[in-house]
């Protein structure tokens, strides 16, 4: 056993020191070979190639030459114009010429296919007539992978001019397979190429490279629909695009939506039953002109959202607020909001708010809330309510911070939306103990619709007309909540 493991660490040694990418650079450079004039044009004797490293040619006969070049397989005949690398077929303005037994390449024609190749990169010195060689090692050196919502692109960058055909795939579809390319003139560097930063569905990358070719492969983690190969014609990029299993993709969507979409809304209009809530100097009950915004709310939502509405109450009843958030959550809302109408003793005052669960900042917004609070005491079968002081409060806030961005969100949307029905003052987004927002484990805000304490609201909250135009600013709000959340979420 011993032994064995010896051997294995010996063997991984070995591969160690001859993977190229660890012992050599990708180019080898400056080595020049003699141009020889025929015709006054440039060529290079082929036997010259060999002062190359890892360059060799062989003669077929006195009418056709083999060059192996880093492992690419170049044939020329004599007198042809045309040449082959790896069975792909490449012209040349001029011919192979066949002189005191060696055969003579055009310069021009022949090393600006292997340029196109990344095989090598050469300068003709016409002062002195030679060519000076940098000789490409590796030509596939930079692989990345981008990472899309339905898949992956691995992006193989700059590989020389190609054709698409020549490069041949595997079919893979199922987890566990290898996707795998065979570039035929690749030649690949291992040290770069093992150490990129895969995406999913692949799992491992591996590569291998035999002496005309080299293979990449992809081993997948899960079903893939497609795999799409495409060439960058601007930069020679080979791109390949794996879009994951589209029945599985969609069933994680649905899954994803139905547990966020704003399928269900709770409505909770303030007051009712015994609590008539605020009284305007008219008469005018708090507790019916919040029932009917919410009416025509839920109305409009149900019409034009086609969302579940959940009312807290939708007739005149007195329901005790413990039992209003466990309504909502009982009901899978996904948002709540409570509507109701102010009041204060200065009859001056008037402008809407929109409140979120937090300790209070200001007096009025504290006021607000011990007016809201205050229907507790009549409330028969007694629930222990936490009092909310600062600490409590403070819980109650970090209970709901997983959703305290988007009720935010909302509240600064409907204050935004109401502005546009009102004249009066935009009175902001304000924080308070609200004990009916306390237990709700969705996004929740409490609205305060005007005072019922100014005369002039008190008549305009009268009117059929303006509270529907109440009801379709929280709607156009909750519209805009809607698609960002949404979207966020599908987006991730
Ligand atoms: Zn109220």
């Amino acid at each position: 056993m011993t032994n064995i493991l010896f051997y294995l660490k010996f063997l991984i040694c070995i591969i160690i020191l001859i993977s190229p990418g660890f012992t050599e650079s990708a180019i080898i450079k400056d080595i020049s070979i003699p141009v020889h004039r025929i015709n006054e044009f440039p060529f290079i004797k082929i036997a010259d190639l060999e002062k190359l490293p890892n360059v060799s040619y062989k003669l077929q006969d006195f009418e056709s030459v083999e060059i192996n070049f880093l492992g690419t397989k170049i044939n020329l005949n004599n007198g042809g114009s045309f040449f082959r690398v790896n069975d792909e077929l490449y012209h040349m303005p001029l011919w192979v010429e066949y002189q005191n037994n060696n055969f003579f390449v055009p310069y021009h024609g022949f090393f600006r296919v292997l340029e196109e190749l990344k095989l090598v990169k050469s300068f003709l010195d016409p002062s002195k007539d030679i060519v000076i060689m940098d000789l490409i090692k590796f030509n596939i050196t930079d692989i990345s992978f981008e990472q899309r919502t339905n898949g992956c692109s691995i992006i193989i960058h700059n590989i020389g001019d190609f054709n698409l055909n020549s490069i041949s795939s595997t079919l893979v579809k199922r987890p566990g397979e290898w996707l795998s390319l065979t570039i035929p003139w690749g030649r690949l560097d291992s040290s770069t190429i093992v150490n990129t930063k895969i995406a999913n569905p692949i799992k491992k990358i591996r590569i291998s490279q035999l002496p005309q070719s080299g293979q990449i492969s992809f081993q997948l983690k899960s079903t893939v629909d497609d795999v799409d190969i495409k060439k960058d014609e601007d930069t020679n990029d080979l791109l390949i695009v794996i879009r994951v299993d589209h029945s599985e993709n969609a069933e994680r969507i649905k899954e994803i939506r139905k547990k966020w979409l704003l399928d269900t809304i709770v409505i909770d209009p303030g007051h009712g039953g015994k609590d008539p809530g605020t009284i305007g100097q008219k008469g005018t009950m708090e507790k019916d002109i919040v029932l009917d915004i919410s009416l025509k709310l839920g109305a409009i939502i149900e019409r034009e959202m086609g969302a579940n509405v959940i009312y807290t109450r939708s007739n005149d009843i007195f329901v005790p607020l413990w039992k209003r958030t466990k309504i909502a959550n009982e009901s899978g809302g996904k948002v709540f909001i409570s509507i109701h109408a102010n009041s204060t003793t200065n009859h001056k005052v008037s402008g809407f708010e929109t409140f979120l669960l937090r300790p209070g900042k200001t007096d009025d917004a504290i006021d607000v809330a011990q007016r809201e609070n205050s229907v507790i005491s009549l409330e028969e079968n007694k629930f222990s309510y936490r009092d909310l002081s600062y600490e409590n409060l403070i819980l109650a806030t970090m209970a709901q911070r997983v959703f305290m961005k988007e009720s935010e969100f909302f509240a600064s949307a409907i204050q935004k939306e109401l502005a546009k029905v009102f004249n009066t003052n935009n009175r902001g987004v304000k924080q308070a103990g609200f004990q009916v927002l306390v237990g709700a484990s969705m996004p929740n805000v409490l609205i305060e619709t005007g005072f019922l304490s100014n005369s002039r609201e008190e008549k305009n909250l009268n009117k059929k007309g303006f509270r529907k135009k109440i009801a379709r600013a929280i709607f156009n709000a909750l519209v805009e909540f809607k698609d960002k959340y949404e979207n966020a979420i599908i987006d991730e």
